[in-house]
């Protein structure tokens, strides 16, 4: 493969890194995928903001977005349904006729001990947070291996990043579907990555650790669960979604056009055994 030319878009300040692409953020309208969304714009992305159920707050990013001086558009889809991933495709080619990001973000917890989870539990953190993620990360294949390539713009084809969690590698009793399901992306995304690497696509992953958002308030919202959390996060402080927006913008940037197939750990610390600071 011949390699493109080094894209003038990689500014020593990081600023407008992204500028003239697509970038589709799914699960959007909240928490870590509302910081994304906003974090693309920032760096020059207009932004195709996914959402599932609440379309004020899918509004209100779009509405960031464009403050911002770039393009938003809000489109509802489950991602765990063909049919309407497919058409949220199809409406993000109507509107911005290209794709260059994918952030598959969208994911859910149902948590029970293993005896008392339900097939529906299972089967509902498994179809959003892995077959999501590959529903979506094969209409952006599709795309990236046949639309017109840009290096002057992206020295990839394209990028898709996977949200995943440090759950792909700590086992969670009590959430036993969402461990498997991120433990899924893990392998889904490597797969993919090789796959995807020949024609010039980049696969990775982010895996956030604790991060303050509303899927896991309970971690954080009293002082006495902020302790407790604290005991598992060496650098001593919550994640924001911000840390893990500032990771996505790299991954999807050139300043890491070399960087394929890994899983980027945001957390802390969390992932470095801190049980063992003392001793073990
Ligand atoms: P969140 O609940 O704010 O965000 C999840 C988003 O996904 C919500 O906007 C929700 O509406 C959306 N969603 C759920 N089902 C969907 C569906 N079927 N189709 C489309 N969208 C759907 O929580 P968050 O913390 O921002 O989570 C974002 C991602 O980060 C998730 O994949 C989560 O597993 C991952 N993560 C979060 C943390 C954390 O500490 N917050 C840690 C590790 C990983």
């Amino acid at each position: 493969m011949t390699q493109p030319e080094v894209s003038p878009n990689v500014q020593s300040d990081g600023s407008g890194v992204l500028a003239g692409q697509i970038a589709l953020v799914t699960g959007a309208s909240s928490g870590i995928g509302r910081a994304i969304a906003i974090g693309l714009a920032q760096a020059g992305a207009d932004v195709v903001v996914n959402y599932v159920a609440n379309e004020d707050e899918a509004s209100e990013v779009v509405r960031v977005v464009e403050a911002i001086g770039r393009r938003g558009l809000a489109v509802r889809a489950d991602v765990g349904q063909e049919a309407q991933v497919q058409e949220m495709f199809g409406r993000t080619d109507d509107v911005f006729g290209r794709l260059d990001i994918l952030v598959n973000n969208a994911g859910l917890q149902r948590d029970a001990s293993f005896t008392d989870m339900t097939l529906a539990d299972w089967d509902t953190v498994l179809r959003v947070n892995l077959t999501g993620q590959f529903l979506c990360s094969r209409e952006a294949m599709r795309r990236f291996k046949t639309q017109e390539r840009r290096p002057q713009v992206s020295r990839a084809a394209g990028k898709i990043i996977c949200v995943s969690s440090v759950h792909e590698k700590i086992a969670w009793a009590g959430h036993a579907n969402y461990a498997a399901s991120k433990g899924g992306v893990l392998m889904m995304m490597q797969s993919l990555a090789q796959e995807a690497a020949p024609f010039g696509i980049r696969v990775n992953s982010i895996a956030p650790g604790a991060i303050r958002t509303p899927i896991n308030r309970e971690a954080w919202e009293t002082d006495e669960a902020y302790a407790e959390l604290m005991k598992l996060v060496p650098y001593g402080r919550i994640g924001e979604p911000e840390d893990i927006a500032a990771a996505a913008v790299w991954l999807a940037s050139d300043a890491s056009d070399y960087v394929v197939a890994t899983t980027l750990f945001v957390d802390g610390g969390m992932t470095n055994y801190p049980a063992f600071a003392h001793g073990g």
